[in-house]
């Protein structure tokens, strides 16, 4: 522990042009650097020529690439339609509940989906204006030049009928000083729409300063996609999720997380499992779209669940869910990322409005799961076999290692990492 600690307070991370180096180049210097052996940190290095190529062009100091596991979810079938459903996470268990709780909702004709029009919103704060009133109209009276000036960016989004639609003038007061605040509101069609956005509030900027008289400072697009909302509902058959007191259970569960917050957070986390994993299956913004699922969560002034459970005449538990999902199909890492791309593939949407509904059909699904294994069984159950296969593998078992230390590990009942050590070390005492 010393001399690991002692190593890593004698780094010199100043390292000028490291990002002119190239990533073989840049691994070699980190190890220099880092005092550890070429051994310690292949794992960082260790991907293909071509995708080191790709992960190079993508970012920024590249020296190699993380795989992360992408599962295949099953049994969804969505407005009539089935899907296979690539979903990239880490977490265990996620796949399985999803595809899990897609078989139950099938039971009842799957998941039933809606979304609006691509319509994401840039901003630009106005410093300075010495009349905001009238700066705000003024930017009112010139709404058209300064949507054709939007349009004139981005020929190609307005021929497939997307481009700047309409403008909204808002004023903010904060720390003593009020801001007149510019949306410029765009149809994005199959883009997230982030760069088309911020390209077109650049490109007013000088407008917008010459009409208000005054400075702009920021010109970006708001991750707060509510004009951008993708919706899902299903019918959770009662006696497939287990009877009747397993669906009470599932709506008090919900009606603890729409009361509180601490709550609130963890069941929207268990939402986001679901749509974070297809969401970068796809190459998409995953922090574009948590922002902006978080930013709805709390849209009515106190953070709450993002989705509702009801019961229906018969007892079924029915399940809706209406999230922001800035997805898109054309720009990105979804253009960049080969397995993003054949993921898309997979998937078979048409445009990212379907992207979007799949994604929280998902969403949903992962979040009946999470709640049927709170209300049932407990979570840890569910959690426990991929969870003890990850203790045995932190404990250094290998190969055949794996499955007995985990047999073993779930028969004791005790799925820990001193456990596992234990049962490793006696496993290979004993020759097996
Ligand atoms: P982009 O600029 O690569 O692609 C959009 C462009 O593609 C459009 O402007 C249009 O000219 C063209 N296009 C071609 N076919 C189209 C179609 N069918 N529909 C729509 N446009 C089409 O990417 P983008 O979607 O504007 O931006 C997404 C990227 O921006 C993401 O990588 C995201 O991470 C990043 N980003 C995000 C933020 C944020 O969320 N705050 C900020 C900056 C950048």
């Amino acid at each position: 522990m010393l001399s690991g600690r002692l190593v890593f307070m004698s780094v010199n991370s100043r390292i000028p042009g490291f990002y002119k180096l190239t990533p073989p180049e840049r691994f070699k210097t980190i190890v220099e650097r880092s005092g550890l052996s070429e051994g310690d940190l292949a794992s960082l290095a260790a991907t293909d020529g071509k995708m080191l190529a790709i992960a190079d062009r993508m970012v920024e100091n590249v020296v190699g690439t993380l795989p992360i596991p992408l599962g295949v979810a099953a049994n969804f079938t969505i407005n009539g339609r089935d899907y296979l459903i690539p979903m990239a996470t880490e977490e265990p268990s996620v796949v399985a509940a999803a595809s899990n709780m897609a078989s139950v909702a099938r039971i009842h004709g799957g998941f039933r989906t809606s979304s609006d029009q691509p319509i994401m919103i840039s901003q630009i704060q106005v410093v300075g204006a010495k009349d905001p009133q009238a700066a705000r109209l003024r930017l009112y009276e010139r709404r058209q030049d300064l949507l054709d000036l939007a349009n004139e960016q981005d020929p190609l989004l307005v021929k497939l009928g997307g481009g700047a639609k309409d403008i909204e003038v808002r004023i903010v007061e904060a720390s003593g000083k009020t801001y007149v605040v510019l949306h410029l509101i765009v149809d994005v069609r199959d883009a997230m729409g982030a760069n088309a956005v911020n390209t077109m509030a650049e490109a007013l900027a000088p407008l917008v300063e010459q009409i208000t008289g005054a400075r702009v400072r920021l010109r970006i697009l708001s991750n707060k996609a509510d004009r951008r909302l993708a919706r899902v509902r299903a019918t959770y058959d009662c006696q497939a999720l287990g009877g009747p007191d397993v669906v009470d259970g599932i709506i008090d569960a919900y009606a603890f997380a729409a009361a509180d917050p601490y709550r609130a957070a963890t069941h929207n986390k268990g939402i986001m499992n679901g749509i974070t994993a297809v969401v970068l299956a796809t190459g998409n913004d995953t922090r574009a779209v948590e922002a902006g699922a978080h930013c709805h969560a709390a849209a009515q002034g106190r953070y709450t669940s993002l989705s509702h459970y009801e019961k229906d005449d018969a007892g079924n538990l029915v399940g809706t869910l209406e999230v922001p999902m800035a997805v898109g199909l054309v720009g990105g890492a979804t253009k960049t990322h080969p397995v993003a791309q054949a993921a898309v593939k997979l998937l078979a949407v048409k445009g990212a409005q379907e992207l979007a509904e799949v994604i929280v059909a998902v969403g949903l699904a992962q979040n009946t799961g999470a709640l049927r294994a709170l209300s049932a069984e407990g979570i840890q159950k569910g959690h426990m076999s991929l969870h003890a296969r990850n203790i045995a593998v932190a404990a250094g078992a290998d190969g055949d290692e794996i499955e007995k230390v985990v047999s073993r590990l779930k028969d004791g009942g005790h799925v820990r990492l001193d456990k596992a050590q234990a049962v490793l070390a006696e496993l290979r005492q004993s020759g097996g």
